[in-house]
């Protein structure tokens, strides 16, 4: 069994180039299916969206007023009122049974439609009109009614306290593109719009497999036997799976030995798996053997990334079907997930924007990277407000990164990104950050 990978010194890939070619690699899934708005959620638009009609669908009142035409009210002022016949009521959802005319004014209530004829709202504030400062349980719509004349304290331009129609969405114009990923203010447009059914790219299905003979069932209670730990990968990248919207498929785990790999990655692909993503045994060690039944079954492309925490890695085909090989050493594991297999989901759903966005942040304490790679470090981010008007990232490390401090992942909410050449930040220097989560950690 081969177990080299090639010259030693071959050339290791920066990360966005592993990126990049990754992507080459994989494409949209084909199928496409119709769903629910809110089934949606998630997933990826396979089609441009127009909108139906227009929203809003009439001018309306931004506030409660009276709707006026706002040429009648040049020349009002608080000294210098203008009178006006006061014709009727409009509440949300009435509609004027008659066209404004000159001098005239509806009382009207946010979300009402302005009369035909009506150009503008004045605010109840800028007027003497009674009975608008809350409803008091009583009969305030007839006492509404029997206001016969309004004086008008302040001058309106056209438009005024109006919302248009159509100023959110114009009918015929597209909403929302092809390739979309759908969120939740992709689901209330969609609503508004009277849309209740979408196309999108089906979820792909994503096998999970952990290897490794020291590994103990996932159920497993009790004390472990000896040299035996718990099986943390799995879950993890379970999680991160469902996290992306994808189908987790569990493979459960494998032992070190070329025909329990291959059987569990069989199993992968019968049960229709989209993707297959491992952990452990992709290094060069004895043991290792999920690189070489990859090989054997397939074809390995991409390997020797740039990166720290996770440097073994691979890419590849098993009788056809995507897989990634990612190290077993459970930070490295979710970070390669993060990095590598993160953009290949969202491709493989159709997701247009790939790539994830990374800002930059002041280092609130010196960071160092003896790794001679690019090295991600687990830190915590936050916006800084103490400092007036101030609105800069701050990060610091989780602490120690050794790629076996699982719980650094849980303080982390951010990978701080230290380029190979770059040997040491110092305090108040700048860095890129990949935010994980943006919400603040305590
Ligand atoms: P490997 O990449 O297989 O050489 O594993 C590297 C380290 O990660 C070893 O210390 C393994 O015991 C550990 N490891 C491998 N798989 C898992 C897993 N599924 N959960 C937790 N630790 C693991
Ligand atoms: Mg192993």
């Amino acid at each position: 069994m081969e177990k080299n990978d090639g010259p030693a010194n071959r050339r290791r890939i920066p990360v966005d180039e592993a990126i990049v070619a990754l992507l080459a690699q994989v494409e949209p899934v084909s199928d496409h299916e119709r769903v629910i708005v809110l089934d949606a959620m998630g997933r990826t638009l396979v089609e441009d969206i127009p909108a139906p009609a227009d929203v809003p669908p009439f001018d309306y009142a931004t506030l409660d007023g009276y709707a006026v035409r706002a040429s009648d009210t040049d020349g009002a002022a608080p000294d210098q009122p203008v009178s006006f016949e006061v014709v009727g009521v409009l509440a949300a959802g009435v509609v004027a049974s008659r066209a404004l005319g000159k001098g005239e004014a509806y009382r009207i209530l946010t979300g009402a439609p302005v009369p035909p004829g009506g150009d503008a709202v004045v605010p109840f504030e800028g007027t003497d009109g009674k009975g608008f400062g809350g409803w008091d349980g009583s009969d305030a719509m007839s006492l509404g009614l029997a206001e016969k004349r309004v004086a008008v304290r302040v001058q309106v331009q056209t438009g005024a306290d109006v919302r248009r129609r159509a100023e959110d969405q114009r009918a015929g114009e597209v909403l929302l593109r092809s390739g979309t990923r759908v969120r939740p203010a992709e689901v209330a447009v969609l609503a508004s719009a009277g849309i209740f059914s979408v196309w999108v790219h089906r979820r792909i299905r994503i096998g999970v497999l952990s290897t490794g003979d020291e590994l103990v069932a996932r159920d497993h209670v009790g004390p472990l036997g000896p040299g035996k730990i718990r099986d943390a990968n799995g879950p993890a990248l379970l999680a991160l799976v469902s996290r992306d919207g994808a189908i987790p498929v569990d493979l459960g785990q494998a032992l070190d030995e070329p025909d329990s790999v291959r059987a569990s990655l069989l199993k992968g692909v019968d049960q229709g798996c989209d993707l297959i993503v491992t952990s452990g045994g992709v290094s060069m060690g004895d043991r290792d053997m999920v690189k070489h039944v990859i090989r054997d079954d397939g074809e390995v492309s991409i390997w020797s990334i740039d990166l720290r925490p996770g440097k073994p890695f691979t890419f590849g085909r098993f009788h056809g079907v995507p897989i990634m090989a990612l190290p077993g050493n459970p930070v490295s594991a979710m970070v390669t997930y993060e990095l590598l297999v993160n953009p290949v989901v969202r491709r493989m759903q159709g997701d247009r924007a790939a790539v994830p966005v990374e800002v930059m942040a002041i280092a609130d304490q010196e960071i160092l990277n003896d790794s001679g790679r690019e090295n991600f470090v687990r830190g915590v981010a936050r916006i800084d407000d103490r400092v007036r008007g101030s609105v800069e990232w701050h990060v610091r490390p989780t602490g120690p990164q050794g790629s076996g401090i699982l719980t650094s992942m849980a303080r982390a909410n951010c990978l701080i990104r230290l380029s190979p050449d770059t040997k040491r930040v110092e305090s108040g220097g700048r860095v890129r950050l990949r935010l994980m989560d943006a919400s603040p950690l305590w």
